[in-house]
Formats: structure tokens, sequence, C-alpha cells
């Protein structure tokens, strides 16, 4: 086994390859782009060397630098993680020539599945079935446009270099071909710098299933089963599973072999995905071959109790694989989601942003969390906008199911857009919860998923409200103690005097629109005037941004991120970002310090603490307000000449009156 490897990625995969070197105690160097410095993979492996600025072709795409810091660092083999490098055969080339050990697949198997049609070639030599197409050299339109109509409608125009869903078109009758073909090689050769594409029928209400392969140098190759990955938006994967719902045993060992015979036709060493689309009637056909660990392994290794990293690891270290077909079984039900900082009702385009609050449910037997952020970092714009990966185990699918729903309602994220609501959706759908899934699916269901913006419920809303009337007693609270004398018997005040006209207007904007709550200050609560009507509260902060209340009897906890006038209410799994207008209430801190002479709060004057004609000067306590069983010093702005006093001790006043004149310099 190694004794060092370098770790030729960032975010959650180098972290997570990261975890098991150090379980086999192997060292780990990481490399980083400037943008990455503080980023949790550095703090994760034992060095981490700097390899250029934020974009990933002066970064983590620069296989020359990335050569010359493994040897630098006496790091005997490099792991590419997914993405970037990991399925460069001229980068596993270039390890093999510098002497370094490339964990991955030669680089002839990673050539010979690089391009989509040279590998339907292999595969149907193979006796690996595919999808009716055409996947020659011919690129002439007039012959393509031929050849579709013998291929028949539906079609699919996909790039023979592709990935990602670039450039892929759906064609569904032949008017439409030539316009198609024309933008399905515009973005190809922009995406991957080469045209070609190849055709294929488009399979109706398709189920994407990919068979997990690993092989090692000595001839040995195995399956560890199939993972469902129909749930797409985009041609892209949200939710994986393994087992796929409704496979059954002679399917999986049908569709295992013929992945099995994929790799050793190509000659195949370590960790690989063949990937099948399967129609409805269950007929199965090869897509493609991903010749590197996929994003969503961890359902594989959570169903089969594996380390796939540790597996490759002693693949490239030259070991045999660590157990036979005969040995390898399925074990219950995972489910993984991937959460990305991204919005799904703007085509799911990625959300850059800070990550000002981040809370994962508990990790556990059952609960997986692959992340490569902590709360504080940023999801920036120059590379794959995931957060973090979240994988369920239970015994069987609902079980899973129902542990996904409970850990998705407790990830919290605040501060850039998630597609967390989305997930929670999807996993609460019934469609989904009865296994009726296809790569159709989100697009069938979209107006349920990705339901309009609507206001945020009554519930949200009064945590909102709690949070700001809780935050603006603690500040008052902070300043009579810090302003005052500690033994000051105002601090022993008795209890708020009870008076019904007390109140404040809190006025909040949502997506939805402008909503105003009136929150009436009662002995011990509030009562807050909400859009679907009254509801008595109380609560209290639970650490820097819980709150644990009381909405009419009901005992409830949220997390509340303020910042400025902007406050986000984490609430059931949900995020609701509201803006808080209310120039009192929000510029309540400042109006203290600058010593405003107005009731930044409804309440009571609990001591006037000067005389008309008294000079008094900058800062020095003027009068007493008491709301809320807290108390507020009002201070004098400057120096100056007490003009007269507008309220006596036990006077109520309402929120912004004038409670006082004080003359300073001859202004008033
Ligand atoms: P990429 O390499 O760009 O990800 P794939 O060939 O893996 O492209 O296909 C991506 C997705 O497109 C599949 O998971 C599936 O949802 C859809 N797809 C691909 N081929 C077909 C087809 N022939 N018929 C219907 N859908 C397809």
């Amino acid at each position: 086994m190694f004794e060092k490897i370098l770790i030729a990625n960032r975010g959650e995969i180098a972290c997570r390859v990261a975890r098991t070197c150090r379980q086999l105690s192997i060292h780990t160097a990481a490399v980083y782009s400037e943008a990455d410095s503080g980023a949790l993979h550095t703090a994760l492996c034992d060095e981490a060397w700097l390899l250029g600025p934020a974009p990933a072709r002066d970064s983590y795409l620069r296989g020359d630098r990335i050569l010359e810091i493994a040897q630098a660092c006496g790091a005997e083999a490099i792991h590419p993680g997914y993405g970037f490098l990991a399925e460069n055969a001229g980068f596993a080339q270039a390890c093999d020539a510098a002497g370094l050990i490339f964990i991955g697949p030669p680089a002839a198997a990673i050539a010979a599945m690089g391009s989509k049609s040279a590998a339907k070639r292999i595969m149907s030599e193979a006796g690996v079935p595919l999808v009716p197409g055409y996947h020659g050299e011919e690129q002439d339109p007039q012959i393509l446009a031929q050849t579709a109509n013998e291929i028949g409608y539906p079609l699919l125009i996909k790039p023979t270099a592709g990935g990602g869903g670039k450039g892929m078109r759906r064609v569904d009758e032949a008017v439409e071909f030539t316009e198609a073909l024309a933008s399905a090689k515009r973005e190809a050769a922009a995406s991957f710098g080469d045209d070609r594409v190849l055709i294929e029928k488009y399979i109706l209400d398709p189920r994407h299933i990919e068979i997990q392969v690993f092989a090692d140098r000595h001839g040995a190759v195995v399956y560890l089963f199939e993972r469902d990955c129909s749930v797409q938006r985009r041609y892209q994967k949200v939710l994986e599973e393994a087992p796929a719902p409704w496979v059954s045993e002679a399917l999986r060992r049908e569709m295992g072999q013929a992945a099995a015979r994929a790799a050793h036709a190509i000659g195949y060493v370590g960790a690989g995905t063949v990937e099948f689309i399967v129609d409805p009637e269950g007929e199965f056909y090869f897509m493609e071959m991903n010749t590197r660990l996929q994003v969503e392994h961890p359902v594989t290794e959570m169903v089969t109790g594996l380390d796939l990293v540790e597996w490759q690891l002693r693949v490239a270290a030259g070991e045999q694989l660590p157990l036979s077909q005969g040995e390898l079984a399925l074990r219950g039900h995972a489910i993984e989601a991937r959460i990305y900082a991204e919005q799904p009702h703007n085509d799911f385009l990625p959300a850059p942003g800070r990550l000002d609050h981040l809370r994962t449910p508990q990790a556990g037997p059952h609960v997986r969390i692959d992340t490569g952020v902590r709360a504080g970092d940023t999801i920036t714009i120059h590379y794959d906008p995931m957060i973090a990966k979240l994988t369920v185990w239970d015994r069987d699918r609902a079980s899973a199911l129902r542990r996904l729903r409970h850990a998705l309602a407790e990830f919290q994220v605040a501060g850039a857009s998630t597609n967390l609501g989305f997930l929670q959706r999807l996993a609460g759908h019934p469609a989904f919860a009865a296994g009726e899934i296809d790569t159709g699916f989100i697009e069938r269901f979209r107006e349920s998923l990705i339901p309009a913006p609507s206001r945020a419920p009554d519930q949200v809303l009064a945590m909102a409200c709690l949070a700001v009337l809780l935050r603006n007693a603690e500040l008052a609270r902070k300043r009579a103690a810090a302003s005052s004398d500690p033994y000051s018997p105002w601090h022993l005040t008795n209890a708020w005097v009870l008076n019904d006209d007390s109140h404040q207007m809190l006025h909040f904007r949502d997506e939805a629109g402008d909503i105003a709550v009136t929150a009436l200050y009662r002995p011990g609560h509030y009562l807050l005037e909400l859009p679907g009507g009254k509801l008595r509260v109380c609560g209290e902060r639970e650490g820097d941004t819980d709150i644990r209340a009381d909405l009419q009897g009901l005992r409830v906890t949220a997390t509340v991120i303020q910042r400025e006038a902007e406050l986000i209410v984490l609430w059931q799994g949900l995020s609701y970002h509201l803006h808080l207008h209310d120039p009192l209430t929000v510029g309540m801190e400042d109006e203290i310090r600058e010593g405003s002479l107005k009731a930044p709060m409804p309440g009571t004057v609990a001591q006037v603490l000067v005389a008309p004609g008294d000079e008094v000067s900058a800062g020095q306590p003027v009068m007493v307000l008491e709301a809320m069983k807290m108390e507020y010093i009002i201070k004098a702005s400057a120096d100056g000449v007490v003009e007269a006093i507008h309220y006596q001790a036990g006077e109520q006043v309402s929120e912004g009156t004038e409670l006082l004149a004080i003359s300073n310099n001859g202004r008033a």
C-alpha cells in the first residue's frame, strides 16, 4: 500500500478520499486554487500545495503543475476524484511517464470510453446491448438526416465527446432535425472542442440504471449492483438510490454481467460505472461508461458495506479485489440527495453565495454527509455548486425514504439559495414513494415540485416576529446593563404593566409580496395579528440563531438568521427569506447609539433621571423606558440643556414618541 498520495481535486470528493486515506494511514497532499485557500479539503489533508488562480484551467486542470507537486512532495500515486482530470487519458499517461500511479483505469481504457461512439462499437462487439441508432464517422448533415429517418422519431442527438448532458437534443419530428443538429454541434464544439455527434432512438419513459464495476490488475472483474439515477434535471442526476426499485434479481444479474463484460472488453482496472437506459419493459441498453468514481458512489457503499475508495487504493497498489462476486451482497436501501446552491424555479441555475449558516443532520449508521464546505465558506462561480451529498440507509426503501425526508428537514443552509425545498417535495412526492420514477419525473411533476412563490406561513412569520422582538429586547437589556449602575433598583423593576394599546407593527416582504404583522404586548407574551389570524406567542433564544417558542400552546424550535434587515427563517426543513422593513426596529441599534430621544418600542416610562433646566453631557442617561420586562436607557445625544420632559414616570408611550427635548448648542 502507498505511504503517500496526492489528491488532485477539491470539495467533497477530496475530503472523502482524504478520510479513507487517514483510516488506512496513508499520508495525503492536497492541492488548491487561490479561491480555495481556506477550503476544508486543505485542512483534512496532511499538507496542501497551491496550484494557481481560481479558474479550473489555471489550477485543478493544470496536470503539469500537479505532477510537479506530486514529485516534489514524494507522493507515489494520484487520486483524481471525479471531474477535472479524472477522465483525461493524457493525464493518466503523463502520470505513468512520470513514474506515478494514476488511481484509475489505464489510459487506454479511458481513451476507449472517452468517445461515446467508439465505446459503442467496443460494447457491441462485447455483446452488450446498445440503443438502436447511428454511431459511425459520418457527420454530413444530409446523410445524418436520412439516417435519422431510418432510425425513426423521437430521437436524441448526442455529442460523441459528451458529458454532463451538454449538447444533447431531443428531436420529435423530421422537420426539426437540421436545426437541432446544427445547435447540438455548436454546443458540442463550444463545450468539448469536438462537434461530432451520434444519433440514438429516444427511449420513452426510460430509467437510468447504472452498474458499479470494479476490476483489478489480475483479471478479476466484479459488479457491485446497480444505482437508479432516473430522477434528473437537465440530464443531470438529483436523487440516486440503490437498489433500483422494481429491478428483479434476474435483471440485476443480467445487467451486472453485461457491465462486467464491458469492463473486461476494455481491459478495465479500478472503479467504473456502466450506464444503461432501461425502457418500461425492462429492456436495457448501454449508454456510456464512466471511467472513475461516481458522485453517487455512497449509495453503493451503504448497501454493500464497502469503502470504494479503499478498493481503488488497493487495486492501484496492485492488490487483488478484496471480495469475489459470490461474496458481495446487497443489504437494505440507500438514497442520496445532492444539495446544490441553485435556483430550482429559475431552471436550476447555480446560485453562488456565502453560506452564512450551515447545519447538517447528525451523521450515523443511517445518515451520511459528504461535504467540502463549512459555515462561512463561499460557493463560488468557479466550480460545481454542490454544497453536500446527503445519503440515508435503512432496511427497505420506505424506511430509507422516511429517513431522507427527516434528514432533509434537519439540513439547514442560509446565505445561498438551495434546492432543499425542491428535494423535500421530491422526497415527499407520492409517485416517488411508489417508485414510479423515470427520467421525465421532474418535468412531469414540475408544478408540484417547483410551486409558484407563496407567502410565508403564519408560523414562519410568527418566528420571524419573535426573533426581531426578542433581539430588540435583548439589545435593550444589554445596553441597560452596560450603561447603568449594576446595583440600580431598575434592574429589579416589576413586570411590564398590562396595556392593551401597546403594540408594534412589523412589515415584512417575501417572494410573494408585503406582509404586515401587528405585535401586541401582553404580560409574558405577544399577541400577533398575522394574515391568517391571531396567535399568542412567547419564546426565548437558544444560542445564537435558534428560537424556542410557544405558538398558542404548540412548542416549536426554528432557526432564524438575521443580517441587518434580512431574515432567514429555517422552519421544518424549508428556508424562508424575509426582508424586514421597519425603520424603528432595524435602526434601533444605531438610534440608541446616537442617543435618540424617541421611544424605540412601545413601553412605560420607568424613571426620569433629569429635570428641565439640567445640563447634560453626551451619553448621559436621561430616562429609563421599560418594555417587555426590559429597560431601555435613553441617553443624551450631545451636550446640552434639558428643555422639556414630555412624559413622566408611569406613563405609557408608543413607539417613535419623542420623550423629552434637549437643546444642544441652541438646536432643540
Ligand atoms: P452525458 O454523458 O452527457 O451525461 P448520457 O449519455 O449519460 O449523457 O445521457 C444523460 C441522460 O440523458 C441519461 O441519464 C438519460 O436521462 C438521457 N438519455 C440518454 N440517452 C437517452 C435515450 N436514448 N433516450 C432517452 N433518454 C436518454
